[in-house]
């Protein structure tokens, strides 16, 4: 059977995403000493730069986990059996997080969100000056939430827990958004950063990150949920290199991560949030476009809060799962199936090693597939996007 599907697979799903050629390259090795040499030199470059990345100078622990791991690690070094969380509703990603910490004994206080836009401070400072007794001891909030794609604003979350003088920590979910999207952990306030390896730092599921700023780093004294595994004190590093990953390093991902460290470095953290703003743009010129005449739309509403790592795109009476069926059976294109629960929706990967041709493709290939499907516009949401690429083709 003839195809158009040979060639290289595109996968757009937000997340595990594109892995750089040089990154996987560097994984290729035999197993080093793993207690002096190059291996534990390389790693402690790690812990070195991680902290850049989020823009602290706090403490950056690595855990041998995916997202879900690292979300444990915050929450267990940081609060006691019984104490109150309180968890920010945008999606679905802040409840998981507050799942877990339920298991591991916290008590959570939800404040429900809704589908299609992001937290509201005003209602974050309510929450928090009706709990006279000073009860919730966090507040965990996700930067990006990957279902709906919206991109709370984390400086204006804290500075509504300010406004409420309540000394709870605060603890951002960065897993979707990690060297995405601009994000300032220690200018905007926040005690503690969590990521994964999988998404915008480009390299394969399996490791999580925890930065703690000085208020956690002071709570962890005190923290009665810790265990064994996932304590910080060991990981600290005061007792060697082999204790700071509980065991054995994740020798594969420690190289992997150095390549990805040292490509978002040479790049320019800020450069690459510029990058992903600028593509992120284009992705939303292209789904503009379609939504004139079809019931394509963007699923979140004020565009203010749309995500520069990934974007949720409701198709009305499109199916979006036989949308994606075709990209990807027609062409090897992979879209992210739909996760909020918001019916009839898919959703583009835009996170890490992407480019011009990268997105276009994607955005050409979508474009093709509704076409198919039947759907009209009177503009291309293709020449939308390269419209808006073209005027920072030039930049830096
Ligand atoms: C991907 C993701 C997670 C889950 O990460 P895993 O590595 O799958 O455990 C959590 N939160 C957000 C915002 C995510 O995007």
């Amino acid at each position: 059977m003839p195809s158009l599907r040979h060639g290289r697979q595109l996968v757009a799903i937000p997340g595990p995403s594109v892995i750089p050629d040089r990154v996987l390259a560097t994984m290729h090795q035999a197993m080093p000493n793993i207690y002096e040499g190059d291996l534990v030199d390389t790693s402690m470059t790690l812990f070195r730069d991680l902290p850049q990345i989020a823009r602290t100078g706090g403490e950056a622990f690595v855990t041998i986990s995916n997202g879900h791991g690292a979300w444990e690690m915050a929450l267990t070094n940081t609060l006691c059996r019984g104490d109150r969380i309180l968890v920010l509703e945008s999606g679905r990603f802040a409840r998981g997080w507050g799942n877990i910490g339920a298991t591991a004994g916290l008590e959570v206080q939800t404040l429900a969100g809704d589908d299609r836009g992001p937290v509201d401070p005003d209602s974050v400072e309510t929450a928090l000056r009706e709990d006279s007794s000073r009860t919730i001891k966090a507040v965990l909030v996700v930067q990006v939430d990957t279902a709906t794609s919206v991109r709370n604003d984390i400086a204006a979350i804290r500075a509504a827990i300010d406004a409420a003088s309540h000394p709870a920590l605060l603890m951002v979910d960065c897993i979707a958004s990690m060297a995405c999207e601009r994000f300032e952990m220690d200018a905007w306030g926040v005690d503690v950063a969590v990521a994964g390896s999988q998404k915008g730092l480009m390299v394969p599921p399996g490791l999580g990150f925890v930065w703690a700023g000085d208020k956690a780093l002071a709570a962890h004294e005190t923290a009665d949920l810790k265990t064994g595994y996932w304590d910080w004190g060991p990981r600290s590093g005061r007792d060697g290199h082999y204790l700071r990953y509980c065991g054995t390093p994740p020798i594969q991902h420690v190289f992997a991560l150095r390549a990805a460290l040292d490509m978002l470095l040479e790049e320019g953290i800020e450069n690459v949030w510029w990058r992903h703003e600028v593509l992120a743009d284009a992705i939303r010129a292209a789904i503009d476009s379609w939504s004139s005449g079809n019931e394509v739309e963007h699923n979140i509403v004020d565009a203010t809060f749309r995500s520069n790592a990934v974007t949720t795109v409701r198709t009305g009476s499109i199916d979006a799962n036989r949308l994606r069926a075709l990209a990807e059976q027609q062409a090897g294109l992979v879209l992210g199936i739909e996760i909020a629960g918001i019916g009839n929706a898919f959703r583009i990967g835009h996170m890490g090693h992407l480019n011009p041709p990268m997105v276009l493709g994607v955005l050409g290939t979508i474009e093709d597939t509704l076409l198919q499907m039947g759907a009209t516009f009177p503009e291309s949401g293709v020449a939308a996007a390269a419209r808006s690429l073209a005027p920072h083709l030039g930049e830096r």
